[in-house]
């Protein structure tokens, strides 16, 4: 049975999401910890719940998803994994991170590129990757059809969708993709996006004013 918990961090308000199971295995999606309480927000509940972390992952790579992967990287000693599409924007950091008023220390470059249908396993658990590109190149969702629960990065959000105004952004890819990827899902299947709080598909089927 996995667990989620929920973190938001730096300015920009990103989820961080640890997933665990019983075994206390646990994998890290979008480390987006920034400041120094941050970071040792997310070290002291990996400590307190005896979570062994064992991989990190991002929906796609804006800044704000990625900001914290040198921390993990180093203190846990876990590379990065993503679809091969988003490394784009990890050679471009330095210069979003600019943009945005982050000052980055590091960015570590992947080692495993994540593809659609990818099963992605940790203690007794799994998840599958789906491929939804349209907010940004190598954007992927990662989803449990056991416990009806999907992570959606910037692709949907309680009433919104991600822009389509950064470069790779496409808005009728983001919402081609949404349509025949996310709102097949079943209705009562929980939405965790990268910003703001959780939904179903079936509610935003039924409210999102994009869709
Ligand atoms: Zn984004």
């Amino acid at each position: 049975m996995i667990t989620i918990k929920t973190f938001v961090f730096n300015d920009i308000r990103v989820n961080t999401y640890l997933l665990y199971d019983e075994t206390k295995e646990c994998i890290i999606i979008d480390a987006g910890c920034y400041t120094e309480s941050e970071k040792n927000e997310l070290s002291e509940f990996i400590n307190q719940e005896d979570l062994k972390l064992i991989r990190q992952y991002a929906t796609h790579c804006h800044i704000d998803h990625i900001i914290g992967n040198g921390f993990i990287h180093d203190t846990f000693n876990i590379d990065l994994e993503i679809h091969q599409e988003a490394e784009i924007f990890l050679k471009h950091a330095d210069s979003y991170a600019e943009m945005l008023g982050f000052r980055i220390d590091k960015i570590i470059n992947p080692v495993n590129y994540l593809n659609e249908g990818d099963i992605i396993k940790f203690g007794n658990s799994k998840l599958k990757v789906i491929y939804t590109p349209g907010h940004a190149g190598g954007s992927i969702c990662f989803y449990s059809k056991e416990q009806k629960f999907i992570i959606t990065g910037d692709v949907l959000f309680q009433g919104s969708i991600g822009r389509t105004d950064l470069p790779t952004g496409n808005f009728q890819l983001l919402i081609n993709n949404i349509k025949t990827k996310l709102l097949t899902l079943d209705e009562d299947t929980i939405v965790y996006p990268g910003h703001g709080p959780a939904t179903r598909i079936g509610f935003e089927k039924k409210n999102n004013p994009f869709l």
